[in-house]
């Protein structure tokens, strides 16, 4: 089987070495052309655990190559992989500008029956519209080509990614073309061999269950952080509020944890736009759309309190341990650190920061603050002089952190645990002024 990949980041290049490791020959491409040149000597642009092995191994047996040439990518493979980009446009509406350039690209060099497959989170409908690109390009071609169009979301979780393409929960497959799907049976052949639940469905039902599933998950979240923010103020415990309600096999106990709020290159953009789409389709998405709001209040009610219990941040120095969306990847998109360092520093705060592998991409994304922000080598580091910390990200090397050193080296005590990583450290309690989320 041969197979393009359009797109080379987090989902496209997850994806790409998968299916080769799988056994297919694959071809990932992307306008970028820096990152492919890297990626032909080897170096691997995004972090994500384990990825760099598997496509090493992969481009020694040759069944990986990576490209800037479009066509080469179009007319070489039968199953074609659109995993380019839906950033959010302003009005939250997902911008679809990537994906019907590729749309574009595909009507001008097809040669031979293809199945394109949109691997991107995309809003109803664009299946179609792809399908309209390509046959109109086609037709300016004078040419009658056949394809068939597959919507085929991504639910890989960052940090996870690989293992999680590898041994997917499910693989959604929306098409209303008989033949695609036997094709896409075959790409995913070693996956319907291992009983992974596949579910078919029609173009329109597959581009809607991601939008439902991350929206779900952002609902959430926003959920438990708001039980949290009144956990705080009554002397409940949010930790264990969750815990209990996650024994009820109707609720699930993942995505119960309170934090700064959700953050990442899914959940803000797709929540957006799934309440842009209700607003198309004339439908209010009032649920979808709470979320959204509570997840701004979230990180307002952080600043706050820091602001709060640190009785100002005024001219004192803020430690911020952790700043991609999550462990395990250097993401920063739409990252919740973003927000609550501007806003800290807004208040008058210098910042110093420290992530394992956030920084590069922290530095341009915060510009705005660059005179306020040191970027320091180590979590020890990171705490000279400083009056509080706040510790965004649970990577895990933070959990066995020398707390009294870190200490030692601090001006003050505050500590603020957004991820509850020490509720049950008695050293810490007893050596700073300790503050988790959703618990006294
Ligand atoms: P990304 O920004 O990391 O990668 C997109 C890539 O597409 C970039 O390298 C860009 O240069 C390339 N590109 C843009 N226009 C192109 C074109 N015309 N031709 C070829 N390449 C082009 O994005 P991502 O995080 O991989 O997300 C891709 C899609 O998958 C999005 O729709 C996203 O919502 C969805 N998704 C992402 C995740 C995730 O965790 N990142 C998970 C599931 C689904």
């Amino acid at each position: 089987m041969k197979i393009s990949i359009i797109g080379t980041g987090y989902v496209g290049l997850v994806q790409g070495a998968v299916m080769a490791d799988f056994g297919a020959e694959v071809i990932c491409m992307d306008v970028n052309k820096e990152r492919i040149k890297d990626l032909n000597e080897d170096k691997i642009p995004i972090f994500e655990p384990g990825l760099k092995e598997v496509i090493l191994k992969n481009k020694k047996a040759k069944r990986i190559e990576f490209t800037t040439d479009i066509k080469y990518a179009v007319e070489k493979s039968q199953v074609i992989f659109i995993a380019v980009g839906t950033p959010a446009n302003e009005d939250g509406s997902a911008d679809l500008e990537y994906v019907l350039q590729v749309a574009e690209n595909i009507g001008k060099y097809i040669n031979e029956y293809k199945v394109i497959v949109d691997k991107s989170t995309v809003p109803v409908g664009t299946g179609k519209q792809v399908s309209k690109i390509i046959e109109k390009e086609l037709e300016k071609r004078g040419e009658k080509i056949e394809f068939d169009i597959v919507s085929n979301p991504e639910f890989l979780r960052e940090g996870k990614a690989l293992g999680d393409c590898q041994r997917p929960d499910r693989v959604v497959i929306g098409t209303d073309s008989v033949k695609a799907r036997e094709i896409m049976k075959k790409v995913y052949d070693v996956l319907y061999i291992n009983e992974t639940p596949f579910l078919f469905t029609n173009l329109e039902t597959a581009e809607l269950i991601k939008y439902a599933s991350n929206a779900f998950l952002a609902v959430k979240i926003s959920f438990i952080n708001e039980i949290a923010l009144l956990a705080e103020k009554v002397g409940a415990n949010t930790q264990e509020i969750a815990r209990s309600m996650g024994m009820d096999g109707r609720i699930s106990p993942k995505f119960l944890h309170c934090g700064p709020g959700y953050g990442g290159s899914c959940f803000p953009k797709d929540t957006k736009a799934i309440v842009s789409i209700g607003k198309k389709y004339g439908e209010d998405m009032y649920v979808i759309q709470a979320a959204i709001d509570a997840n701004e209040k979230q990180k307002r009610k952080v600043i706050e309190k820091i602001e709060d219990k640190m009785q100002g941040v005024k001219g004192k120095t803020i430690g911020v341990l952790g700043l991609s969306f999550k462990p395990d990847t250097d993401d920063m998109r739409d990252a919740p650190s973003i927000d609550i360092i501007r806003g800290l520093v807004k208040l008058g705060a210098k910042i110093h920061a420290y992530c394992p592998e956030g920084m590069k991409e922290a530095k341009w994304r915060l510009e705005d603050c660059e005179k306020s922000i040191i970027y320091c080598d180590d979590e020890y580091s990171m705490a000279n002089d400083v009056d509080g910390i706040v510790l965004m990200t649970e990577w895990n090397q933070f959990r066995g952190m020398d707390m009294k050193k870190i200490k030692d080296r601090m001006r003050d005590n505050f500590y603020f645990d957004l991820r509850n990583i020490h509720t049950k450290d008695k050293v810490v309690r007893e050596i700073f002024k300790y503050y988790p989320v959703g618990q006294n």
